[in-house]
């Protein structure tokens, strides 16, 4: 089913997942996904490498999750180092596996470099795969959108003009970068709104697992981490227990807060790692529930 008539029904929960470096990563990769599908996700979605350096088993990933689980699972697509040839072939081959939604994205630059290049012949910007994309298929499309702006935007105007762009392309919902401040969704929502940007747009929350691993996370994103949870991330820096709690008690707290003003769904970037999200969810009850019964 298309994610965008699920939308049209009730507010969203999903899932999203990397690709995991080895085999033994994969199989437990795949235990967490079953595990989760007691909370009933609408959908999940695996991401690839920067650079698409894992766009091949990204493909496979979501083939084998989609065969076996029977979720919705969206494709991540981006055009990143590849050529037109290349994407067009990612994006048959999801069609004809019937995966019926994809989210099209530029794509980080590959590890290593900090700025993108466009391969010869390639896409430049994700408006250009998403046209691409809606002139020769007929997938359920997602894109990607910022709240305090995409890190090589020159400004937040600039940035809403190209996210309203890629809605005019094709996007059908957009689904946001991390934030850990909620002010942060909430102006983008209404900036959007008043460029005349009217698709569903989904917050897409982070659990902190780890210290280090956040702050490497929001210095690539450009996300902030507000000055109190800064403050206790540095208090217990060391203690990888503690940061986690610290984690799940700050992202149920926003997840509850986004659900109490009525957003469009909730998208949990899981890291892979089952235990936050099933704190965070036994303790959300309502998360994806039809909103004619919140
Ligand atoms: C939900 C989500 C999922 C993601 N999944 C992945 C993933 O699987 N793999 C991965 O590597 N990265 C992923 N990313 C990160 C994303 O690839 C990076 O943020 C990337 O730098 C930008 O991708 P984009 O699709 O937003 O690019 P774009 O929309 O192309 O934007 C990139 C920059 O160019 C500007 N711009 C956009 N269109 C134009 C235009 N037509 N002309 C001039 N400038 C333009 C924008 O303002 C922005 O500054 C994801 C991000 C999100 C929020």
């Amino acid at each position: 089913m298309k994610i965008k008539n699920i939308l049209d029904n009730k507010r969203t929960l999903s899932f999203e997942f990397f690709p995991p470096k080895d085999e033994q990563g994969v199989e437990r990769l795949f235990n967490t996904i079953d595990s989760l599908k007691r909370y009933e996700p609408d959908f999940i979605d695996i991401t690839y490498g920067a650079g698409g350096s894992t766009q091949r088993l990204t493909v496979e990933l979501c083939v084998r999750a989609y065969r076996e689980s029977g979720m919705t699972v969206m494709g991540h697509v981006a055009c990143a180092a590849q050529t037109r040839e290349f994407v067009h072939g990612v994006l048959e081959r999801f069609e004809s596996e019937g995966i019926e939604n994809v989210i099209l994205l530029r794509g980080d630059p590959p590890r290593g470099s900090d700025s993108f290049v466009p391969a010869e012949g390639g896409f430049a910007h994700a408006t250009d795969i998403i046209q691409h994309a809606r002139e020769n298929f007929d997938f359920g499309i997602a894109a990607a959108c910022y709240p305090e702006g995409h890190p090589e935007s020159p400004d937040l105007d600039s940035d809403l003009r190209y996210t309203k762009m890629k809605v005019d392309q094709g996007a059908e919902f957009l689904i946001t970068q991390l934030f850990y401040d909620n002010d942060y969704y909430y102006d983008f929502v209404d900036r959007a709104r008043r460029a005349g940007i009217d698709v569903p747009i989904i917050p897409g929350l982070m659990p902190i697992l780890n210290a280090s691993q956040i702050r490497r996370i929001t210095d690539l994103s450009g996300a902030t981490i507000p000055a109190d949870l800064d403050r206790q991330l540095e208090q217990h820096a060391d203690d990888n227990r503690a940061v986690r709690q610290i984690g799940i008690e700050h992202t149920l707290r926003q997840a509850q807060e986004l659900m109490a003003n009525n957003v469009p769904g909730v998208h949990f970037y899981v890291l892979n790692r089952r235990y936050s999200i099933t704190k965070i969810l036994d303790n959300l009850p309502g998360a994806g529930v039809s909103t004619a019964l919140s």
